[in-house]
């Protein structure tokens, strides 16, 4: 496959200790070369130079030169790695620019990384996956689909239904030769996919973080608690009812997992427009949060009587209120809110339980997707199978299953399908 070179700044702009520039692309050593003082570079391995612009000098630079197959995207490649100054980093992808190399395209070098075959579209899917986690289990989940725990299943998968296609096609093509009924096995496998599927909720949650939602009348002390567990002034906290009129996050981690406390507006009759969003916006929270937390005033005579997981009775500084299964805190001296703390980390953590031994996981809704309608086909063909059908029928369900992942993997792809993939990819990865 013929390309053009690509460049781009491969960290993030900013100050820096350094700041690497990329350059992938049949061009990418000559263009490179051109500005430093470098003779015979080998791949692999590690060269100091001061770079030029004509003769003014630009700064010092680590080069590594890698050589086609054996680089990242398995084309050649130069790495330079600067002083992190965004100053130096622009100047330099200009200069580069000037000499023909194209300003990459998001995602660009892992794209060419797995059009060169050098990874399959899950493990390039779980790159930016690795990049982006924000918890330990999110990064622990995203490496695995990295390293092709999930490609390597799915490979298994389609052997076995790559055999059971020649078995169908061979009693298509020779029906007397075979006088007992074929009966594939396609319930495990189906059961083996929908484990595979069960595992995106928690997966997703683990990546992104557990959605914890405080919920209860106005004035109970809901942002204060917020603010309380995460040991700052994130929300705004006044004396009048009905301030929180929209839904305030922040996250805290608790045991290498993220969780996303959503403060939301309280839940009560209001005339006011504005909070009239704001509650229905809490409602809404409320219902997608893995963990509903309901405050409840001690000074007050209420009763909880909102759904919830868990109940606290914040303002324990001015009265002692007993309550059956409900944890006494108060927002404002500290007490009880390591408790809560603790709480609301052992609910996480069984939200995401299953991750924690969980090999192979689906991280992404396109893989989710192709994995679903994959188990619908043998779902069909089983069906067609216990309904003692023609055995054509069977066939086009599995080579459709087949199909399905061989998009997952990519063995299958269009340009479309790409474009989705590598649409959240920053430029430089
Ligand atoms: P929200 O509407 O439920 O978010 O409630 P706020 O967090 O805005 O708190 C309402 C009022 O209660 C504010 O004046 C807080 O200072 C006060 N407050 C919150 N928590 C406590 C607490 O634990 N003890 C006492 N004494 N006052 C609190």
């Amino acid at each position: 496959m013929v390309s053009d070179t690509i460049v781009a700044i491969s960290t993030p702009i900013g100050r820096a200790a350094l700041g690497v520039v990329r350059l992938s692309g049949p061009n990418s050593w000559k263009i490179a070369l051109k500005h430093m003082i470098i003779s015979k570079p080998q791949p692999r391995k590690v060269y100091y130079s001061r770079f030029f612009k004509n003769k003014e000098l630009i700064d010092e630079v680590v080069v590594t030169f890698y050589k086609a197959p054996h680089s990242y995207t398995g084309e050649d490649m130069v790495e330079l790695s600067f002083h992190g100054n965004p100053l130096i980093l622009s100047k330099a992808l200009k200069i580069f620019i000037e000499d023909g190399a194209r300003g990459a395209q998001g995602g660009e070098f892992t794209r060419r990384a797995f059009l060169n075959g050098k990874m399959d579209l899950i493990s390039a899917e779980a790159v930016e996956k690795v990049i982006d986690s924000t918890s330990e289990l999110g990064l622990k989940i995203s490496q695995s689909a990295m390293n092709g725990h999930l490609a390597n299943l799915i490979e298994e998968v389609r052997k076995e239904l790559m055999e059971i296609s020649a078995n169908v096609e061979v009693r298509i093509d020779y029906p007397d030769e075979f006088e007992e009924e074929y009966s594939p096995n396609l319930a495990r496998i189906i059961g083996n996919l929908n484990d595979i599927l069960s595992t995106y909720d928690p997966a997703q949650t683990a990546i992104e973080g557990v959605k914890v939602a405080l919920i209860g009348a106005p004035n109970v002390g809901k942002s204060s608690i917020l603010n309380a567990l995460v040991g700052k002034e994130k929300a705004i906290v006044t004396s009048v009812a009905g301030t929180t009129r929209d839904t305030i996050e922040a996250s805290i981690f608790v045991n290498g997992l993220k969780v996303i406390l959503i403060d939301t507006a309280g839940i009560r009759e209001t005339a006011d427009e504005v909070e009239k969003i704001g509650v229905e916006r809490a409602k809404k929270a409320a219902e997608e949060a893995h963990i509903k937390v309901h405050v409840v005033d001690a000074t007050s005579e209420e009763i909880p009587d909102l759904p919830a997981d868990i109940i606290v009775i914040n303002k324990s500084d001015l009265v002692h209120k007993r309550m059956k299964n409900a944890l006494n805190v108060s927002a404002k001296t500290g007490q009880g809110i390591e408790n809560l703390k603790k709480a609301i980390a052992e609910l996480s953590a069984k939200v995401t339980e299953k991750m924690n031994s969980a090999q192979v996981v689906l991280i992404a809704h396109r893989q989710y997707e192709l994995v679903r309608k994959c188990v619908q086909e043998l779902q069909e063909a089983q069906m067609a199978l216990n309904e003692e059908m023609p055995i054509d029928v069977v066939e086009i369900n599995v080579r459709r299953a087949i199909e399905y992942l061989d998009e997952l993997v990519g063995r299958n792809y269009s340009q479309d399908i790409l474009d989705v993939v590598f649409s959240n990819f920053c430029v430089g990865k």
